[in-house]
């Protein structure tokens, strides 16, 4: 008789990553009866599955973005167990509500990042270790060159520019993701310099957010506002703004972009923007690697980023690493374009 091969506590499927044990799937890219959902942007909550179980901060965030269909919230580190298996939140400070996914059966433990990222940013619970054999991992800005500077002092950064921008009565227009970046930026601007205006996908993610987070007072641009209502002081909005009619109604105004990908100079080039602000939502090599050693674990599988790279980095450096193929985006500047 043939032997049955035993099969991973989780494996990459066509729909997504499956545990055939518990019959879920963890982030999937297509419709499932059953979905465990990492966090709130798109390349990882998709629309069409029967059921939606994810971290209790981020169905407020699913029903904005995905409409009225089945929501489970749940509480970080509380376990709720499928057919034998045992899962549960962790923090994956990445944007609020952001989970890592732990997966145990039998002793055996698995870690599913989603995004992640070390750095706090003042809005999301910060990131978390958890312990397991094997880390499902990320690695966007997986190459050494990437190494983020304190976020206070970017904030920093950014209200300065604003300041100068509003002395000279010219309007900051200041752009950064709709879900988590955007909100991060509001966090951390200097209402005192003067007012904040939002684009209509910004203002709604952060209504959202309003109902646990607080954040300075901001505007909603409509069709009345007039370019004297707004000069001097700064709106935020999404990527895909830039250069559009929209931006053009704003008058006269500067262009700041917060993103990881402004470490590049051939990055800022493309966009053309007048200052580029280097703030990721994802960990930097130093925050991946300390992620990685903090969880002890043997094995690592990288999904999205550099993956080839850093799975053969980790290799070398002892660990048993392997890349898989999925359908997150890596925070690319054209996913933020689609993403807003
Ligand atoms: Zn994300």
């Amino acid at each position: 008789m043939k032997k049955k091969r035993k099969s991973a506590l989780l494996e990459f499927t066509a729909k997504g990553i499956y545990c055939a044990q518990a019959k879920v799937y963890l982030d999937p890219w297509r419709g499932v009866d059953k979905a465990i959902i990492s966090h709130g942007h798109a390349d990882h909550a998709r629309w069409g599955s029967k059921h939606y179980i994810t971290q209790e901060h981020n169905v407020p965030i699913l029903q904005a973005r995905l409409g009225d269909l089945h929501y489970e919230g749940k509480a970080y580190g509380d376990p709720f167990t499928i057919n034998g298996v045992k899962f549960s939140f962790h923090p994956a400070g990445h944007v609020p509500g952001s989970s890592q996914i732990r997966v145990e059966y039998k002793g055996e433990v698995w870690v599913f990042t989603g995004d992640y990222k070390v750095q706090e940013d003042g809005i999301s619970t910060p990131f978390e270790p958890v312990r397991c054999h094997t880390f499902i991992t990320e690695c966007t800005f997986g190459l050494p060159v990437f190494q983020w500077a304190p976020p206070a002092s970017v904030h920093e950064q950014i209200n300065s520019w604003w300041a100068k921008n509003s002395a000279t009565k010219t309007t900051s227009l200041l752009m950064g993701y709709s879900l988590g970046k955007a909100q991060r930026l509001l966090k951390h601007l200097d209402p005192s310099i003067g007012k904040i205006f939002t684009h209509g996908a910004t203002e709604k993610m952060t209504q959202v957010l309003r109902q646990y987070i607080d954040f300075p007072a901001t505007e909603l641009i409509t069709r009345e506002t007039t370019k004297k209502d707004i000069e001097g002081h700064l709106v935020l909005a999404p990527p895909a703004v830039m250069g559009s009619s929209w931006a053009k109604k704003l008058g006269q105004h500067a262009t700041g972009y917060a993103s990881g990908w402004m470490a590049f100079r051939g990055a800022r080039r493309r966009r053309a923007v007048d200052k580029a602000f280097v703030l990721s939502d994802h960990a930097d090599w130093q925050g991946l690697l300390s992620a990685i050693k903090a969880t002890g674990c043997e094995n690592v599988i990288t999904t999205h980023g550099y993956t080839e790279l850093f799975a053969q980095y980790l290799n070398e450096q002892g660990w048993n690493a392997r890349t898989e193929k999925t359908q997150y985006e890596a925070e690319t500047l054209e996913a933020e374009v689609v993403e807003s």
